[in-house]
């Protein structure tokens, strides 16, 4: 099992090599395509296609990956640490509805 930064350089590296990072590529540019990613996804559940909604989220996963690999951003500690803190915090977060 690859970990997460491993998976953050190899999706930057792929996409790299297949042009994508020729020019220095907006972080607002990065994050409008992992949205792309989302809706793809919610698409692909309205209409009931299993498969595509899964390979739709690996595609916001592999477009996060590019992103932070880009960037050479430790993901794999932040999502742990922040995984850890959601543990910590109260039911609801306090009452929020959703
Ligand atoms: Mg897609």
């Amino acid at each position: 099992m690859k970990m997460i930064n491993e998976l953050c350089k190899q999706a930057y590296e792929t996409a790299k090599s297949k042009g994508w990072h020729d020019e220095p590529r907006e972080t607002g540019t990065l994050l409008a395509l992992i949205h792309s990613e989302v809706s793809e996804a919610l698409e692909a559940d309205r209409k009931g296609d299993a498969e595509n909604f899964l390979e739709e989220m690996a595609d916001v996963c592999i477009r996060v990956f590019d992103l932070c690999g880009s960037r050479t951003l430790d993901l794999e500690k932040a999502i742990v640490d922040k995984m850890e803190r959601n543990k910590g915090r109260t039911y609801k977060h306090g009452g929020k509805a959703y």
